[in-house]
């Protein structure tokens, strides 16, 4: 992006003096980076204008998106904080100071793994860093979202490191923060590079699969349109196609059975306002047959991100008299604003109720139900820098992701559920190689099949002919791969096995219904 063409969409959303403040933060920052390049060759500058343009888009407020033009000059320039709070004011380097100190915890930590809660001083850091202002993490995926973008100038090992870090930890980050948007894209991209055959793979699969999907889904459209057109409840409806890796981790828990998915392609409706969209959950379970246990209330109960809607899968049958299903979420337009954007939805619309977030003590106001961990960090982190104790188990934020990242001794990455313990892995690699595990190294030393793996973790089958699979070895898998091989392998060998009741399985509401 050119400068004239960022200064004229600035110009879209911001007045005069604000204008005048910003142009005077691209003219530092264009001298700062002079004659520094990115990786692919173009000027430095080309980023921060990148980073901005990218928070002018999610509604952040002027001082963000100075900050964001100015994010790097700190750090990768002459110019100090003390420049930048004379010309900018305290508020901007504050915001500077943040990214810069997010920058250096990174750069700090040698891995993946020491981000994690487990190594208490950096995620001490990292709560300082963040917890002084939430809009220094949203300034950083900003930022993230940018090299991601970029990265394949960088080397192949560069890019599993920023792809991994980012699935692991900015993804999550932007998921707490309701960023649904922003963590598709950090997830897609990062996935992309960490598993191209399987993104491929899962790509065509999607495809096809919503291919044969469409004109089922349109039948389905047009009996809702006209029933809630006789309900008279105004609505909007459009459907999302579900991500690459959102696909990926529910294969995995469902067995890499596609059928078992019924959420490909959900059908969104956005309402006016909260009781219709009570009502057309109404109409819809009065049409078409609700599934058992997949009815979500998240507007009574919002999830710990602030997330709100209704969710619910139908299942009807198409011409052929086959069962086919439908989710829906139905939502008004404020919460799909939310879901989308998150808490940079509006900042800068709500930058006093914003503001106020970090002067309160106690009870905060402004912030959307669900999201009193931003209250909750910031308190810590003060808390924190006053050199005081606090208990990181009472935070309750759960920042990170909920799969683990581990090697084989060739480099090869598999991403398991958190949990996931040694035979999960064999079996992850291969069914063949999981059967006849006969022990397994976890960075070169040999652990037992009850060792929760943990990212980072470089593993090691080692197989032997003739061993097989035992009966306590279902109590030592968290995965469905894993049991459903142990047990079918148990089978073979005369041992039968009771199958516990799948809780994924639809069951029809209303039993005798057709068919
Ligand atoms: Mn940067």
């Amino acid at each position: 992006m050119k400068r004239k063409d960022f200064e004229a969409k600035a110009k879209k959303t911001f007045k005069g003096s604000q204008l005048k403040t910003l142009a005077r933060a691209l003219d530092v920052a264009e001298t700062a980076h002079r004659g520094q390049k990115r990786v692919s060759g173009e000027s430095y500058i080309v980023h921060p204008l990148a980073v901005a343009n990218y928070l002018i888009d999610w509604e952040m407020d002027i001082d963000s998106i100075i900050a964001g033009v100015l994010h790097d000059t700190v750090e990768d320039s002459d110019l100090d904080l003390n420049d930048i709070e004379e010309q900018f004011g305290s508020n901007i380097a504050t915001l500077v100071d943040g990214v810069t100190k997010l920058t250096r915890v990174r750069r700090g930590m040698r891995d993946i793994d020491t981000y994690l809660p487990t190594t208490k001083d950096n995620l001490t850091k990292l709560l300082i860093a963040t917890g002084e202002d939430i809009r220094v993490l949203i300034i950083k995926i900003a930022d993230r979202l940018h090299n991601l973008e970029t990265l394949r100038h960088l080397p192949r090992e560069r890019q599993t490191k920023v792809a991994l870090e980012s699935l692991q930890v900015f993804a999550p980050l932007a998921d707490r923060l309701n960023m649904g948007q922003v963590r598709v894209k950090l997830e897609e991209i990062s996935f992309q590079y960490l598993d191209p055959q399987r993104f491929d793979f899962l790509k065509k699969q999607l495809k096809k699969s919503i291919g044969s999907a469409a004109s089922k889904l349109d039948v389905v459209k047009n009996e809702l349109s006209t029933a809630l057109k006789t309900a008279k409840i105004p609505y909007q409806m459009d459907g999302r196609i579900k991500s690459i890796y959102s696909l990926h981790k529910k294969l995995d828990k469902y067995d890499q059975s596609f059928d078992r998915i019924y959420d490909l392609i959900a059908l969104r409706i956005v309402v006016n306002n909260t009781t219709d969209c009570y009502n057309v959950l109404g109409v819809l379970h009065k049409l078409f047959i609700p599934v058992e246990g997949r009815v979500k209330d998240y507007i009574a109960r919002p999830k710990a991100n602030g997330y709100r809607s209704l969710h619910t899968t139908i299942m009807t049958y198409d011409g052929n008299d086959e069962e086919f299903f439908v989710e829906f979420q139905i939502r008004t337009h404020e919460m799909h604003e939310f879901a989308e954007r998150g808490l940079a939805a509006g900042f800068h619309y709500n930058e006093q109720k914003l503001t106020d977030v970090y002067k309160q003590g106690g009870q905060i106001q402004g912030l959307p139900e669900g999201m009193n961990w931003v209250a909750d960090l910031h308190h810590a982190a003060e808390k924190l820098q006053a050199g005081e104790a606090i208990d990181i188990s009472k935070l309750q934020m759960n920042l990170f992701s909920d799969r683990i990242f581990v090697h084989t001794p060739d480099g090869d990455i598999f991403d398991l559920p958190d949990g996931a313990l040694p035979l999960d892995f064999a079996f992850r690699v291969h069914s063949d190689i999981g059967k006849t595990t006969h022990a397994v190294k976890v960075n070169g030393e040999i652990v037992g099949f009850d060792e929760p793996l943990k990212t980072g973790d470089v593993v090691e089958v080692i197989t032997r002919k003739g061993i097989f699979p035992r009966l306590d070895w279902i109590k030592k898998v968290v995965t469905p791969k894993a049991k459903t091989k142990i047990r079918a392998s148990l089978r073979e060998s005369g041992i039968e096995v009771k199958t516990e009741d799948n809780p994924q399985k639809p069951r029809r509401t209303e039993p005798g219904n057709k068919k």
